[in-house]
């Protein structure tokens, strides 16, 4: 099947290319504007920016929205994890000011919820999970956002998700989880 990916992020991208391998991935075309994330949870927002790409191109639209929840900060920053420390924050700013606030080995998780509107308007919301410990300090240049800083529980020998290999990662992030989840309902 071809599935408009409704994100600007590159990252993204490549990970739900090689995750949804068995579907073409079309890009969010330039002229398409997504909704502002204004949704307190995850699902909303990703049901959101999967309806204005079916709205706006009329094809089979996913998006996810995502972002990791540090127990110590009472599930902070979740849904505002991409503006953590501000509005336009970079991803370096924002991995900073979680290093700063929580304390190293405290629990992390990772969520991705990813909707779906088929072709005739119907939806379908999934989600997944990566547990992990937030390190003493950033490690590795793979990945994107928080990677450096996230020891996922998956991994017994002590790298960062930014120190996996991509298809490592893919396979235990909440992305590749919540992926793999859309693939079940798609082929049930
Ligand atoms: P979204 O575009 O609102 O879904 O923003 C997601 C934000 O959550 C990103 O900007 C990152 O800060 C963070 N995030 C989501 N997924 C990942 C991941 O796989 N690795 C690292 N950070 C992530």
């Amino acid at each position: 099947m071809r599935l408009v990916l409704a994100t600007r992020n590159a990252h993204k991208v490549r990970e739900f290319e090689s995750l949804l391998t068995e579907h073409e991935i079309l890009p969010l075309p330039d002229n398409v504007d997504l909704p502002p994330e204004t949704a307190d949870t995850f699902a909303g927002n990703a049901l959101g920016k999967a309806r204005a790409a079916f709205a706006a191109t009329g094809r089979p639209a996913i998006a996810d929205d995502s972002g990791i929840e540090a127990a110590a900060l009472g599930g902070a920053p979740g849904v505002r994890s991409a503006r953590y420390a501000g509005e336009d924050a970079t991803d370096e700013e924002n991995l900073a000011k979680l290093l700063r606030e929580a304390p190293a080995g405290s629990a992390l998780a990772y969520v991705c919820a990813l909707a779906y509107v088929d072709e005739d308007g119907g939806e379908q919301l999934v989600e997944g999970r990566c547990t992990g410990t937030l390190a003493q300090q950033p490690r590795g240049d793979g990945g994107f956002g928080y990677d450096p800083a996230f020891l996922p529980d998956d991994i017994s020998d002590g790298r960062t998700m930014a120190e996996l290999e991509p298809a490592e990662k893919d396979a235990i992030s909440h992305r590749g989880r919540a992926a793999r989840a859309l693939l079940a309902r798609l082929e049930g």
